[in-house]
């Protein structure tokens, strides 16, 4: 079964505001390897649409930050992350049965190898 990523934007995504640590290479990565992609954050949805549009991905979801539980129920997958900068973050997740992990460079050492098998740094241009 598939495994399911959520991206938080500002302050996780490089091109949130502020910038995060996360590339929209490993975002174009998770895609590839056919994982399910999406987007939760404060941002309306339609900023969030617009964002992934003129990123040219096709994401599976995009929704506000107190709807994981909704994406949970509509994919069924192995596994569920959910990649955030804050305890918001944090709270929300674990709320809705995701792993959250932290989306700063001790958290990224302890995400699971399993989720990225490209190393993100390989990926960029
Ligand atoms: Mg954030």
């Amino acid at each position: 079964m598939v495994t399911l990523v959520s991206f938080d934007i500002d302050g996780t995504l490089e091109v949130g505001d502020p910038p995060g640590i996360v590339s929209i290479a490993l975002v174009r990565t998770a895609k590839r390897l056919g994982y399910v992609v999406g987007s939760c954050s404060d941002r309306p949805i339609s900023h969030q649409t617009s964002l992934w549009e003129r990123l040219r991905i096709a994401v599976d979801f995009t929704v506000l930050k107190h709807e994981l539980a909704t994406v949970k129920a509509r994919f069924a997958a192995a596994a569920y992350y959910h990649i955030g900068d804050t305890d918001v973050d944090d709270f929300y997740a674990t709320g809705a049965g995701f792993r959250f992990l932290k989306a700063d460079a001790l958290g990224r050492r302890l995400w699971p190898v399993e989720l990225f098998a490209e190393p993100p740094g390989r990926a960029r241009p």
